[in-house]
């Protein structure tokens, strides 16, 4: 329960953290809200020499709207995303997941880039993030990238993140005027990861579905985007037909692993089941 030593630095601005992270190499980590790192910390299963606190660069926090696209910095807690009024005319399914992180005392200090960048599986913000068509801005010493988040997972804790480099910031496309949208989340209780969750977004013409993106989370090792499912409700106007080819579809791409949430084809029956009750919401909030 008590984490191994280490050094701790808290750096002014994104070149001071990055030159850090650069000179100290694999053994140095970012420090965000430290709700995923410091318990690995305490099960020893993290043992990292060096922390560098990302709370000392003020530029890292804060939501802006950039033209058609909402832009989050890094230490941007989930407790900022609920009470921005910006998210929540803009990107509303953003502000309904964040509510379904956790506890306010773990939204309070977790952020959104500690929330993308860990890899975990069961964050919630990542597959939602690919159903957005969101993109990462990476930070490092040999300069800036951007790497879209379908293309930022890689395995469980595996990202496209190269050492020594920092998320600095989480750029959104806003999704069209009058979008519907879901995040549906069955836990075990509240606080709890997801035994299975999906996101919808989609919009609906002359009462059937113009364009749909699906996400999902714990279902896999990493998040996944359900294409298939997807484009087996185009065109449709959601009949139970539609919703049952969409959740198979999707459970056709789900490889969740049994743990205490459940055995594999529970978990990939309720991720089904997530998938249609996530579409229903959605369309029933289009306009
Ligand atoms: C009781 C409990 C319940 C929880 N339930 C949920 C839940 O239901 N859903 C969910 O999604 N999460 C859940 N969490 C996790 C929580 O949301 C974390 O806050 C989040 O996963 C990580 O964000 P953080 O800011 O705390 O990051 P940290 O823990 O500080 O960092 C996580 C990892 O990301 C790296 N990192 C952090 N920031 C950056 C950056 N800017 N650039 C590069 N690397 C970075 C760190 O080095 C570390 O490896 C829970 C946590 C607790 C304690």
């Amino acid at each position: 329960m008590i984490p191994g030593p280490f050094n701790y630095h808290r750096p002014a601005s994104v070149a001071d953290a990055v030159k850090l992270l650069a000179d100290l190499g694999e053994e140095a980590r970012p420090l965000a809200g430290g709700h995923s790192l410091v318990p690995m910390m305490k099960l020893r299963l993290a043992t990292p020499e060096h922390l560098i606190d990302l709370h000392g660069i003020a530029g890292l926090r804060g939501i802006d709207r950039a033209g058609n696209q909402v832009v989050i910095g890094a230490m941007t807690t989930q407790h900022d995303l609920l009470a921005s009024e910006e998210i929540a005319r803009s990107v509303p399914i953003l502000h309904e997941t964040a509510l379904l992180i956790a506890d306010p005392q773990v939204r309070y200090r977790g952020t959104i880039g500690g929330n993308v960048a860990n890899g975990d599986p069961g964050n919630d913000m990542p597959a939602l993030m690919m159903t957005l068509g969101a993109s990462y801005r990476l930070e490092g010493n040999s300069g800036t990238r951007e790497v879209a988040a379908v293309d930022f997972y890689q395995g469980a804790y595996f990202t496209a993140l190269e050492p020594g480099e920092l998320l600095t910031a989480i750029s959104i496309p806003v999704p069209a005027e009058g979008h519907g949208y879901a995040y549906e989340k069955l836990k075990r209780k509240v606080g709890d990861y997801a035994t299975a969750a999906a996101a919808v977004v989609l919009t609906m013409a002359g009462g059937k579905v113009a364009t749909c993106q699906i996400g999902l989370t714990n279902l896999a090792e990493t998040p996944l985007l359900a294409a298939d499912a997807a484009k087996a409700v185009i065109g449709t106007s959601l009949d139970q037909g539609a919703l049952k080819n969409a959740a198979a579809a999707a459970e056709a791409i789900m490889t969740p692993a049994a743990d205490a949430r459940g055995p594999v084809e529970y978990r990939k029956h309720v991720g089904g089941i997530m998938v249609m009750r996530a579409l229903q919401r959605a369309a029933e909030r289009a306009r």
